[in-house]
């Protein structure tokens, strides 16, 4: 079974392997090894330097990271602008709600492009305001948030920047230097080929330092994780054969040439998919250029529901992926992320053409 959701990944058989690792206790200096191994790689990931930035591991999915990065970064008495225009933007500022951090939000419809004086005038009207959060790529369309221009209203209005990257980490731009980053969140099981329950954020240590006193919660309180990591611990059990397959995934992304590399290798894929389907007559929700290369959306066809789809696909060997919300009825979602060969997308297509007829 081939999986064309979102993460979890399709898994090659090197990171498979790694999971059959020996049994590890995470007091032990092997246990430290293999973390410091990791946070030193996704470092590298995006050639980032440790004397500037962090890596934090924890266990658990990428919304663990993401409530970690925003509950410790945003101090008491801060005030978060929420950028949204899908389910993952929406989910930034439901974590900003329940723990009380202040937020106000600049919505779009789903699938819109950012407007960006919608947000330079919310920036501008309240300079209380003292982060922002968005999400670079919303996997519920596809769209790649365009992050240069939003770096940059941060910068001009002395905002920090914090981004959901746990569908792009590895496999599309990031640039954390320049977009002068406070933080990003992502996770193991997406563009980086891990398993589910490692996830991340790689934050600035300046930033880092800055946290808020005392965590606003024990678990995910990221500041006392880098503080037990860099000192080669942790402080509660992480999920060690989560670890053993993020190393490996992470090996092999160097191996294979870096984040670049897997870049231009989603893109030729997405573009066999979307070729092949609009061949179909099944339409791309977005332009080539206004979406990711890690995901596409498309719309059913009328005698085409997504049922039929999932179901028939399923029975050949793919797993795709519904629309989120309203989009459930009119969308369909294929990702090209993981294990996948170029082989596999011509099947696909194929298989797709077998269900049209
Ligand atoms: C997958 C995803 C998440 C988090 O999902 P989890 O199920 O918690 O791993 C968050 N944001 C985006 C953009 C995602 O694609």
């Amino acid at each position: 079974m081939l999986l064309l959701n979102p993460g979890p990944v399709t898994l090659s058989a090197r990171v498979r392997q790694a999971l059959q690792g020996p049994d590890l206790c995470h007091r032990e200096p092997e246990f430290s090894a293999l973390q410091d191994e990791i946070r030193a790689r996704l470092l590298a990931v995006y050639g980032l330097a440790p004397a500037e930035w962090t890596a934090v591991l924890l266990t658990g999915s990428g919304t663990a990271a993401l409530e970690a990065m925003l509950t410790t970064l945003v101090p008491r008495g801060g005030h978060l602008l929420v950028v949204e225009n899908g389910v993952y933007g929406e989910r930034l500022a439901r974590i900003a709600e329940l723990h009380a951090i202040r937020c106000t939000r600049v919505t779009h419809t789903w699938g819109a492009a950012l407007d960006h004086a919608r947000i330079a005038a919310a920036l501008g009207a309240d300079p209380g305001i003292t982060h922002l959060a968005a999400v670079h790529h919303e996997t519920t369309t596809g769209r790649l948030n365009d992050l240069g221009p939003l770096a940059a209203l941060c910068r001009r209005h002395a905002v920090r920047l914090l981004v959901d990257a746990v569908s792009s980490f590895g496999g599309e731009p990031i640039e954390c230097h320049t977009w002068d980053l406070a933080a990003c969140a992502a996770t193991a099981n997406k563009c980086l080929h891990g398993i589910p329950g490692a996830a991340f954020v790689v934050v600035r240590r300046a930033d880092l330092a800055a946290a808020a006193q005392p965590p606003r919660t024990l678990y995910l309180d990221l500041a006392g994780y880098a503080r037990a990591q860099e000192a080669g611990g942790t402080p509660f059990t992480q999920s060690v054969q989560a670890f053993y397959a993020l190393a490996e995934a992470l090996r092999e992304l160097e191996d294979a040439g870096g984040w670049a590399v897997r870049h231009a290798h989603y893109r030729f894929l997405a573009r066999i998919v979307r070729d092949g389907l609009q061949g179909l007559g099944l339409e791309p929700l977005l332009e080539a250029d206004a979406s990711s290369v890690v995901l596409g959306a498309y719309r059913l066809a009328p005698g085409l529901d997504y049922r039929t789809l999932h179901d028939g696909l399923k029975a050949r060997g793919f797993v795709i992926y519904a629309g989120q919300g309203e989009l459930a009825r009119t969308l369909f979602r294929i990702s090209t992320m993981g294990a996948l060969t170029e082989a596999d997308m011509h099947r696909l297509v194929d298989a797709v053409a077998a269900l049209r007829r």
